[in-house]
């Protein structure tokens, strides 16, 4: 389905105005140096929760913003083409843990998590992914045994984004082995049970300051009351999650396209070479052309998937289908863009290898190109 997208509202391009502002004065002069040391942002985190961000698609009853999810692609796009780092720490945030909880959790789930973290005050996370379950998310190991009014959590997940800095962990467990896929349930855990560790920060290619890690559940003792919706649906939970969340990467990736994108087209004018700007030279000239139409399709293809979202349609392919162009897109936008920089495309001097590490992620995380490839045929073919 291609939804007909209506125009921001003045109070939507006003919001992304100031987003596009607070990036260009804040954010993107500290870029290199957030990849540089791997230094998580907290005090960006901190404006983005002062500027209303953190909580943009929560309703306002819970402290949110209540905006659309077509606005929050927008703001996460130019956050990411700032910074890829500092956009997804707010965007999975928001998509990998506030919208469970907004679409799944008890009145009192959403009172105590969507508050906390539309304020800004605590970070959340999705610990999905086992050792031995990554794209085969089914297949996850880690137990979650009721004792009483608890449940008891055993088990490693690796990969975690906005581990050990985040408070709020929606994590999958299984709650019945002989139920298979309909045997995972989904618990709220939080930072400070007894139980709940983190292994260190892993050193990256790409988004370095972002803090990825092991959560580790060992006799994890979480109230009974932290189940998200019944037990047995935490697959579906997490399946609806991802379907938002790719939207997010999908942002992400038109966002570190289009700084590429960007960084070529000025490198371009000003480039001097046979007595001539490169970009009089029509090999130049096409490429940038190509890389500026991926962008524009990406964008295209985030926003039918994020206006789906908004009327409550059911979107798995279109998120898919997002996701995985615009990953794509990312990857082969920042490529060419360091071949239209040259030799100097190659050294740290110059922006583009950072985008073209942060690309390569957006083909990775959230489901695989692979995966949703699989998913945009299942959805073809049944
Ligand atoms: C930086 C980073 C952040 C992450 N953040 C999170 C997070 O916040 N929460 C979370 O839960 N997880 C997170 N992940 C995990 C991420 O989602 C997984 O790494 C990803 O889904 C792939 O799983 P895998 O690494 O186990 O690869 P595998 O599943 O082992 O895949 C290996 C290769 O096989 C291919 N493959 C697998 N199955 C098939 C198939 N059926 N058909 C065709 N090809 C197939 C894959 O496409 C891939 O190319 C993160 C990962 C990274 C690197």
């Amino acid at each position: 389905m291609i939804p007909v997208i209506p125009p921001l509202t003045d109070e939507q391009q006003a919001i992304l105005l100031t987003v596009r502002d607070f990036a260009d004065r804040e954010v993107t002069p500290r870029a290199a140096a957030i990849d540089e040391t791997a230094q998580f942002p907290w005090d960006l985190v901190q404006k983005m929760a002062d500027m209303g961000l953190m909580g943009l698609v929560f309703p306002e009853r819970y402290g949110g913003a209540g905006q659309s999810f077509v606005l929050l692609a927008l703001v996460v796009e130019e956050l990411c083409r700032a910074c890829a780092t500092t956009g997804l720490i707010l965007d999975v945030t928001i998509t990998l843990c506030g919208e469970p909880i907004l679409r799944f959790g008890s009145e009192a789930q959403k009172q105590r998590y969507l508050r906390v973290l539309a304020g800004g005050r605590q970070l959340g996370a999705l610990a999905m992914t086992e050792p031995e379950a990554g794209s085969d998310a089914a297949g996850i190991r880690s137990t979650a045994v009721r004792d009483g009014d608890h449940y008891v959590l055993n088990g490693r997940k690796v990969f975690c984004t906005n581990g050990g800095v985040a408070d709020i962990y929606v994590v999958t467990a299984v709650t019945d082995r002989a139920a298979g896929h309909r045997g995972i349930s989904d618990l709220v855990v939080e930072k400070g049970t007894p139980g709940l560790t983190f292994g260190p920060p892993l050193r990256k290619l790409g988004i370095t300051a972002s803090a990825t890690c092991d959560v580790l559940l060992d006799d994890c003792r979480v109230p009974a009351a932290n189940l998200l919706g019944q037990e047995g649906m935490g697959f579906k939970i997490t399946m609806e999650t991802l379907d938002a969340g790719r939207i997010g990467i999908a942002a992400q990736a038109v966002g570190i396209a289009r700084a590429a994108l960007e960084a070529a087209t000025a490198y371009a004018q000003q480039r001097q070479q046979f007595g001539q700007p490169i970009a009089s030279f029509q090999a130049i000239q096409f490429m940038l052309a190509d890389m500026a139409t991926a962008v524009d399709a990406a964008r295209l293809l985030t926003l039918c998937a994020a206006h789906l979202r908004d009327h409550d349609i059911p979107g798995a392919r279109e998120s898919a289908m997002a996701k995985c162009f615009a990953g794509d897109t990312a990857m082969r936008v920042a490529t060419d863009a360091v071949q239209v920089f040259g030799g100097y495309g190659y050294v740290k001097e110059f922006p583009v290898e950072r985008h073209l590490r942060d690309a390569k992620i957006t083909q990775i995380y959230e489901g695989t190109q692979q995966i949703q490839r699989i998913v945009i045929a299942r959805s073809l073919l049944k």
